[in-house]
């Protein structure tokens, strides 16, 4: 039996809904529980894949090649299972789907309306392929009250009727601010929210508080007295020191055990969560800390990186010391010599990124790293980009470039246009699309035997996620690897490069895929672990 629970938001965004549903899943998980948790995203676009990094965070690719909202990495790395395709739409996929069937008169002559046909193609997404599931966990994105929300409020307080009684919840996530001169947390914004939610016929279960001190057992009873909870179902969701915590905190505060109430599964039996319990420990008491620097263009918004900067946890977890970042703006070391930025700083990270602002600032970064002996990792641009660097430099290709900012004598990296995947052949214009059209989700890559990364990753065949529209030109791999930038990895056929290595430094690599995407906290890439440990190294040399 498969039991429903719809996460909605109020008050204000970014209260973290989608780490919310994340630890909400690990906890289920952790009762044995088999979960599967989805995003339902109001906006009109048809995925976040053309949305700026810097507005909307950064893009989450999923193995089967899907552009998604960053929430599913929460998902991935709380839960451990891969997400898919299927579990995040947008108003915008699901409108070009219903027009597209109206253009070739599926609806045979029936007007199209909101409801019911939106509401029912929100439904059917809900509710597809969850029979192997225990508990389905769906998001709703923004906040309740936004015009563009609607349609997917009312897809879900329909299901609230028209699924078995009993299999569906709503947890409602607030804040209660704090306000200093009273010197109380207030409940008054919770109480309109839920008004709010009420009004369109939805009365939430559970009421996840978002606040920064305890909640007094006074505002506790008039929460549960004026939005209709019990008292039991106001859960204190408290800020933690890391979000590695928050299964545990949830757990603490009985957030599983109400929810399990709400469904009647009662149980006296204690989650398992003795990963969470070693995860939290590690990131509380590490035995010392690194410093790495990201170079990258999008340093103001941190969500733009969401991934990356969890991957880089996750080495020093494994690792046992602390991560501290330092973001650069890369087009900073365009104006100003990057020895000042980069000296005694212990490994430098180029993440994936679009466009020529900022790019000679990236070159010169990895030139630093490769000549300073500092550990390097340059992801997919930030390959690129020390590819182009180790041309110039070590090459004696002078006028070497990326056509990504327009025509150059010297493509060291240049536009893709075709591709296998699996056994089909992928083609791309260059004047074409840009929505989803890029080389995009998992693909294998072959590594050479005894390189650098074949010994880091512990075997010579592995999977990656991709995003990207340019590559780096074959064209000039003799004279590159008689330079010393080493093609260590490559697409199984053969014919792209998916990684290099720069020979003879203590750690310079550059991989065509994200890594960080895959890299969870009780299982952290090996590639960032290796990363992490060499700046260990290096941090002994300063
Ligand atoms: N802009 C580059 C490309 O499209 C790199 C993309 C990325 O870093 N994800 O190939």
């Amino acid at each position: 039996m498969t039991r429903y629970v719809f996460i909605t938001g109020g008050v204000v965004s970014s209260l973290g809904k989608g780490l919310a549903s994340a630890a909400l899943g690990a906890l289920l998980q952790a009762r044995g529980y088999k979960v599967r948790l989805r995003k339902l995203d109001p906006y009109l676009n048809v995925d976040p894949g053309t949305m700026s990094p810097t507005q909307h965070g950064e893009v989450f690719v999923t193995d089967d090649g899907a552009e998604t909202d960053l929430d599913l990495g929460h998902y991935e790395r709380f839960t451990g299972v891969p997400a898919t395709k299927a579990d995040n739409i947008t108003t915008g996929r699901i409108y070009l789907d219903i027009i597209t069937k109206e253009r070739r008169g599926d609806y045979l002559g029936a007007t199209i309306q909101v409801i019911p046909h939106v509401t029912n193609a929100i439904k059917e997404f809900v509710l597809d392929g969850n029979d192997a599931y225990d508990f389905v966990l769906v998001e709703i994105g923004g906040t309740v009250g936004d015009i563009e929300g609607l349609p997917f409020f009312e897809a879900i307080r329909q299901l609230g009727q028209e699924l078995p009684r009993g299999l569906c919840a709503y947890i409602h996530l607030t804040l209660l601010p704090y306000i200093p001169s009273a010197g109380e947390l207030k409940t008054k914004p919770t109480q309109h929210s839920v008004a709010e939610l009420r009004s369109i016929g939805i009365q939430p279960d559970i009421l996840l508080c978002r606040c920064d001190r305890p909640i007094p057992r006074e505002e506790r009873r008039k929460l549960a007295q004026f939005c209709n909870v019990r008292e039991t179902a106001v859960i204190e969701a408290r800020d933690v020191a890391s979000i590695y915590d928050v299964p545990l905190s949830y757990r603490d505060e009985g957030l599983d055990r109400e929810v399990l109430a709400h469904f009647g599964l009662e149980s006296a039996a204690e989650p398992k969560l003795e990963r969470w319990r070693t995860i939290s420990e590690r990131v509380r008491n590490p035995e010392g800390e690194v410093s790495i620097a990201i170079v990258g263009k999008y340093t103001g918004l941190k969500d733009a990186y969401k991934s990356l900067i969890e991957a880089l946890t996750h080495g020093g977890i494994a690792n046992r010391v602390k991560v501290n970042l330092e973001w650069i703006e890369a087009e900073i070391f365009e104006r100003e010599d990057p020895g000042p930025f980069l000296e005694g700083l212990n490994g430098i990270l180029v993440p994936g990124g679009f466009g020529q602002r900022g790019a000679e600032g990236k070159i010169r970064a990895a030139r630093y790293a490769r000549e300073k002996k500092i550990p390097y990792l340059g992801i997919c641009f930030g390959m690129q980009m020390a590819v182009v660097e180790a041309a110039r430099s070590l090459a004696g290709i002078e006028a070497a470039n990326s056509t990504e900012f327009g025509p150059t004598p010297e493509p060291v990296v240049g536009l893709l246009t075709e591709w296998m995947r699996g056994n089909e052949l992928e083609r791309r214009v260059a004047e074409g699309d840009l929505g989803g059209t890029m080389r995009l989700g998992s693909y294998r890559a072959t590594l050479a035997p005894g390189s650098r990364i074949a010994e880091i990753y512990g075997g010579t065949a592995i999977a990656e996620r991709h995003r990207h529209r340019y590559e780096v030109n074959m064209a000039y791999r003799d004279r590159l690897e008689a330079a010393g930038l080493r093609f260590a990895g490559l697409s199984p056929d053969g014919l792209l490069p998916e990684t290099v290595e720069v020979e003879g430094h203590p750690w310079f690599i550059g991989v065509q895929f994200h890594p960080e995407l895959k890299s969870r906290p009780f299982e952290p890439h090996p590639l960032f672990k290796s990363f992490v440990e060499a700046a260990i190294v290096q941090s002994r040399l300063v």
